[in-house]
Formats: structure tokens, C-alpha cells, sequence
């Protein structure tokens, strides 16, 4: 089986969100194509999904400015500005994604002690979510991963994919996902590389 994880398209990390990434919104429109034309047989979707008092936010740090380094449960932790708040419309994914389409939605940085970038557990490794049981259920072979951000939470969601779920192929698309910072992209897409995560575009994969 084939499966599809779209990370993290929500209005927060589009243009108008609390954390933009720059043309984050361009995503969309291919990442609907992937859905109608990408012979997918499940389509996944992550959502940041935090409670106002993330620990991740700047705003809970005295003396810190978003974009700070901080700490967060004694890690290394980027203070980033409250953004995805549950139930808020900056937790929502893009009006114009193709959400029917979704078969599984996983949730995550729900914790406020620990910030959650991969879809498929806490940045300390301790608590899993449900994607990886979700996918093996589903017998899922391939996995091609893209969204927001590439040095993000795109980047750990593909690496915990090889990790987490030996035998799979997992792939980048790379056209498919934006990035904050243009040499995190770059650092990024080496690593998921040496990593054994396939990099690849949209047109190769509808082209099939
Ligand atoms: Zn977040």
C-alpha cells in the first residue's frame, strides 16, 4: 500500500499565519493534485495542535523574543511564536486543501512540557503518536512525506518514518514542502539523504 503524509498544512504556517513559512501556501494546490492523481491508497495529515501554554512558545518564557534559543524540559528548544493553538483558525488546515480526502489525522504537540516537530512521536522521544500504528495497520510499503516546514517538522516526520518503520520507502517530495530558513532547507534535505529517505518531485510521482 501507498501512502501520503501531508505535515502540518495549516493557515499558521501559510502567509497571514503566526508562523509563516514564505510561500508556504503554494504547497496546497499540490498537494491536492498528489491526493486526486498520486495513486495513493491512504492519505495521512499531521496538525500541529498545541494548547495556549506550549512550552515551545516564547510568549511562556520570561525575556525571551520568538526566534530565541531557550530551553524547554532541560533540551534545546527554538522559542517559536504561539501558533496553532487548538481550536483556533491558525490551527486549521488551508481552507483550500483537500481535507475529505484525509483518511487519518494525527494530532500532536499537545504536550506543553515537549515540543513535537515529527508526526510520529515528542522531539524527547518518549511519547509516540498513533501514525506509526496507523500506517502498519494499513500495510503501508511506500511512504512519501512533504508539507511544512522542510527543516522542521517535515525533516523529523521522514527520518522517524525509516526509523520507526523498517521495510517502508520513504520519500521527500521536495516541491511539495517549504522551508523556514533556506540553508536549513539545504542541511536538511542532505540529511534526509545520508538518511535513506528518497528525494523527489511531484511530476515524478504523477508522471507514473
Ligand atoms: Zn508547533
Amino acid at each position: 500500500m501507498k501512502a501520503l503524509l501531508l505535515v502540518d498544512i495549516q493557515n499558521g504556517f501559510c502567509p497571514g499565519g503566526n508562523l509563516p513559512v514564505a510561500h508556504g501556501d503554494e504547497v496546497v494546490a499540490i498537494a491536492n493534485r498528489l491526493i486526486e492523481d498520486g495513486g495513493y491508497d491512504v492519505i495521512t495529515a499531521s496538525q500541529d495542535w498545541h494548547p495556549a501554554n506550549h512550552g515551545s512558545f516564547a510568549s511562556q518564557h520570561a525575556g525571551k523574543k520568538p526566534f530565541d534559543m531557550g530551553e524547554l524540559s532541560g533540551q534545546p528548544q527554538v522559542m517559536w511564536p504561539d501558533h496553532c493553538v487548538q481550536g483556533t483558525a491558525d490551527a486549521e488546515f488551508h481552507p483550500d486543501l483537500n481535507v475529505e480526502a484525509i483518511d487519518y489525522v494525527q494530532q500532536k504537540g499537545e504536550n506543553p512540557a515537549v515540543d513535537s516537530y515529527s508526526a510520529f512521536r515528542d522531539n524527547d522521544q518518549a511519547a509516540l503518536t498513533g501514525l506509526a500504528g496507523y500506517l502498519r495497520a494499513q500495510q503501508v510499503s511506500e511512504l512519501d512525506v512533504c508539507g511544512l516546514a522542510t527543516d522542521y517538522c517535515v525533516k523529523f516526520s521522514a527520518l522517524d518514518a525509516v526509523e520507526m518503520l523498517p521495510g517502508v520507502k520513504v520519500r521527500f517530495i521536495s516541491d511539495a514542502s517549504r522551508g523556514i530558513d533556506p540553508e536549513g532547507v539545504k542541511a536538511a534535505i542532505e540529511e534526509m539523504k545520508t538518511k535513506g529517505v528518497g528525494i523527489i518531485t511531484s511530476a515524478e510521482i504523477l508522471a507514473d
